[in-house]
């Protein structure tokens, strides 16, 4: 059976990742969604945020698996025997850098990238929309699951 990494930041997760990983799980029989962990990178949520959001709102999903992970994906790839990358495009600027991502995986490895085009109604939606509108104190209740916006609310 195919399983998919689904790996990303998700700080927080977002409708528009959901809608990736909705429309993705008729294509795999299990999608893993791999959490990273950056030290390069500064986050507004910790990790277990960032996970339990995730884990709260497929709470009812068992082919949605997450898990967290460092260093390169097509390593945690190789750790879990998996084939799949799953990520979502929203616009050229995406589709360049996700292009040279998924070149170099295919050059260092075996493992093929699923791009998804993303939903019409949730195409501008990013984590980091929704951290500024949230800094500034605005609604973002249109802009993520309800497992993050009943914690913050
Ligand atoms: P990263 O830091 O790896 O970009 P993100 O959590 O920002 O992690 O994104 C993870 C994946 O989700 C990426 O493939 C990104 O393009 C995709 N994604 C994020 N928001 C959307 C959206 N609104 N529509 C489609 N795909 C999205």
């Amino acid at each position: 059976m195919k399983k998919a990494i689904f790996p990303g930041s998700f700080d927080p997760i977002t409708l528009g990742h959901v809608d990736i990983i909705n429309r993705a799980l008729p294509l795999f029989s299990e999608i893993i969604i791999a959490v990273g962990v950056n030290t390069d990178k500064t986050y507004l949520f910790s990790l277990e945020d960032r996970v339990n959001f995730i884990k709260k709102h497929y709470a009812n999903e068992p082919k949605v698996k997450v898990e967290t992970y460092s260093g390169l994906t097509i390593d945690f790839c190789k750790k879990l025997n998996i084939h799949f990358i799953l990520r979502g495009l929203r616009n050229p600027a995406d589709f360049e850098f996700e292009k040279a991502i998924a070149q170099t995986n295919r050059k260092l490895s075996t493992v093929e990238t699923v791009f998804l085009l993303t939903s019409a109604g949730t195409s501008f939606i990013s984590s980091s929309i929704v951290r500024d509108v949230l800094k500034n104190g605005g609604d973002i209740s249109c802009l993520v699951p309800d497992s993050v916006s009943k914690k913050l609310g």
